[in-house]
């Protein structure tokens, strides 16, 4: 069958940090001063209660595993949705000294986390990891940092995708274009996080292809995180930025879930949305109105209203019927076939995130899509390759 992900030898989508077993998270934090209450916000806010994390910690000094499977147990509460990854975040960055320690000056207590996160993960996943710079690094710590993890990836027989912060991708995009120069361990770079504007992004694209240009036959990758986070937007912003995203030139879209997931199944969105990406929808529904043979002039109509509003203030959103939702997709489904991008899915990932169980996401619908099947957050999800490719395989079978 085409486009099977037995077909992948590898992982592709797996995160360094998020492939932590809950137990070894804990042992990162402990003899650390951590301030728990930043974190216990977010998972309020996530419409959970958190467990003692600070007593957690004490435990995993004596006990690790009865303590991991306790934070597992906690994990495992967080209910579906966007809030959920949040919370996973927020506790990932405060348990780590990548995440949270001051990111100033780069010290041998950083150094020494990173290679014994590496030396964890590769027992299991000998294969990519992405690594988020945080957006607050000196540049003197990004420097030190990517020779670090380039050197921790080659010792392990691995590679490594540089995750950039969505907020500011380029303050230090020459470091990693020069350290990807000297490291062919370096291997991509990649957007995730709170997804926002793929067009935004046109410049990293730019500055990526350069490098490309520049040092052909190596090439960078560009992952981009887009279509995942279905609760944050409407059908059409998220179908729309996947689009986007292959506009800009994206290689390979994590997990693009809004492309393929049945609409009835779709979890509730926001009741607002900015006219600025009202617009932006209206606009991509006008591209493709003979295709979707939609009434161009009634879509003129609602964008010139718009263009007079104020480009921040917000608009309710209008439903869009199934109807339109899965022909959009199919749109955009064809444009992924025309330019063979590379779709990585991460079956219990995105049921975390969207509440729609995996037969719902449309796995069938990416026949002639190169496709593969990913982990994400293994660790943290409890999750294992093998057992990841083995439900999407039957789910394709059914
Ligand atoms: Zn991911």
């Amino acid at each position: 069958m085409p486009g099977l992900p037995v077909e992948c030898p590898h992982d592709p989508h797996v995160h360094l940090y998020g492939a932590l077993q809950p137990s070894e998270l804990l042992q990162l934090a402990v003899g650390r001063a951590i301030d728990w209450g930043p974190v216990a916000e977010v998972w309020h806010e996530a419409r959970t209660t958190p467990p003692d994390f600070s007593a957690l910690v004490a435990m995993a000094r004596r006990d690790p595993e009865t303590a991991g499977r306790r934070l597992a147990e906690a994990l495992a509460r967080l209910p579906a949705g966007t809030a959920s990854l949040r919370a996973r975040f927020a506790l990932v960055h405060a348990c780590t000294r990548w995440g949270s320690a001051a990111h100033a000056h780069w010290n041998s207590a950083v150094a020494d986390e990173v290679e014994q996160v590496w030396s964890w993960v590769a027992t299991r996943w000998p294969v990519e990891a992405r690594i988020q710079l945080p957006a607050d690094a000196s540049e003197r710590w990004a420097a030190c940092a990517l020779e670090h993890v380039a050197a921790c990836a080659a010792k392990h027989g691995m590679t490594v995708i540089i995750s950039l912060p969505r907020a500011a991708p380029l303050k230090h995009w020459p470091l990693v274009a020069e350290s990807a120069h000297r490291h062919p361990t370096i291997v991509g770079v990649d957007l995730c996080g709170i997804e926002d504007e793929p067009a935004r992004h046109a410049p990293l694209s730019a500055a990526l292809a350069a490098w490309n240009h520049r040092f052909a036959p190596r090439r960078l990758q560009f992952a981009v995180h887009v279509g995942e986070q279905l609760d944050c937007m409407t059908p059409l912003t998220a179908i729309r930025r996947v689009w986007d995203a292959i506009a800009i030139g994206a290689d390979r879209l994590g997990h693009a879930l809004a492309i393929r997931l049945d609409p009835a199944a779709w979890p509730a969105g926001p009741a607002w949305q900015t006219v600025a990406e009202r617009s932006a929808d209206l606009q991509w529904l006008q591209w493709q109105a003979d295709i979707l043979e939609l009434d161009g002039d009634a879509i003129d109509a609602e964008l010139s209203e718009l263009r007079v509003r104020d480009p921040h203030s917000q608009v309710g959103v209008v439903p869009a019927d199934h109807g339109l939702v899965s022909a959009c997709q199919e749109t955009v489904r064809a444009r992924l076939r025309a330019t063979q991008r590379l779709v990585e899915c991460c079956p219990t990932s995105n049921e975390q995130i969207s509440g729609a169980p995996l037969a719902r996401h449309g796995l069938k619908s990416l026949t002639g899509i190169p496709w593969v099947v990913g982990s994400d957050d293994p660790g943290l999800l409890g999750v294992t390759w093998p057992e990841e490719c083995a439900r999407a395989l039957a789910v394709i079978a059914r």
